[in-house]
């Protein structure tokens, strides 16, 4: 059977390294839709696009081109042909990309993205997912569902970590505030789907959870 791993969680929990050393590991694809909802929210920033105002954003939404590659060893979104793959990793895009996300047409257009990328005609050897309502609306049949947590200090410094942030507390309360908004929306929150196995990755160094999640798949 062809496989599909759905994995949510919070921000910073460790699912883009997780999922990427996953389908490394296992000869799979890799798909990230929250950079597809980063790349959607750069582009309305691009076009002057109040992305505080639902109706704005919904009116806007059909326009940009989205493409994502699906290699785990390197991958790429693009849009309108334009490579965004480190210009949706500002602090413009991270500060905007929750409100964006909450407007229904914009999750609607990218689910059917999502699944048309996602389809076993085009992702014939199965593929890792992560997002934050992968299990619970975009493959809810998914055979294996992970949801991923972290403490939000030790989410916090791997983020800051990672972008070279002197600021820990600063961090904290970012990823805090969009844990709020992608919990507490009203179209597709982040909720643990239905049959999910809860990882909590604190404490575990990223090698020891892709060992985990390898064991999980590889039954
Ligand atoms: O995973 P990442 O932190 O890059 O996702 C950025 C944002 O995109 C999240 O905070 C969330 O608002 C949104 N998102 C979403 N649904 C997904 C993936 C991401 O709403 N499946």
């Amino acid at each position: 059977d062809r496989l599909v791993v759905a994995v949510d969680g919070t921000s910073g929990s460790g699912k883009s390294s997780t999922c990427r050393g996953v389908a490394t590991r296992l000869g799979l694809r890799y798909l990230d839709t929250g950079a597809m909802f980063r790349a959607m929210t750069w582009w309305m920033l691009e076009h002057g696009v109040d992305v505080h105002d639902p109706a704005a954003v919904a009116a806007r939404c059909a326009e940009p081109v989205l493409e994502s590659g699906t290699d785990p060893a390197a991958p790429t979104i693009t849009v309108d042909g334009v490579d965004v793959a480190a210009a949706i990793r500002t602090d413009a895009v991270t500060g905007s990309v929750s409100p964006v996300s909450t407007v229904p047409e914009v999750r609607a257009r990218l689910l059917r993205l999502q699944r048309e990328i996602i389809g076993a005609d085009v992702q014939p050897v199965g593929i890792v997912v992560e997002g934050r309502d992968i299990g619970s609306v975009v493959v809810p049949d998914a055979p294996v569902k992970l949801y991923l947590t972290a403490d939000a200090a030790a989410r916090a410094s791997r983020r800051a970590a990672e972008q070279g942030a002197a600021d820990v507390a600063a961090t904290e309360q970012l990823l805090l505030s969009r844990d709020a908004i992608d919990s507490g929306r009203a179209t597709a929150p982040l909720v643990m789907a239905d049959g999910a196995v809860h990882v909590d990755t604190t404490g575990y160094t990223l090698d020891e959870v892709i060992e985990l999640v390898v064991g999980m798949v590889d039954r």
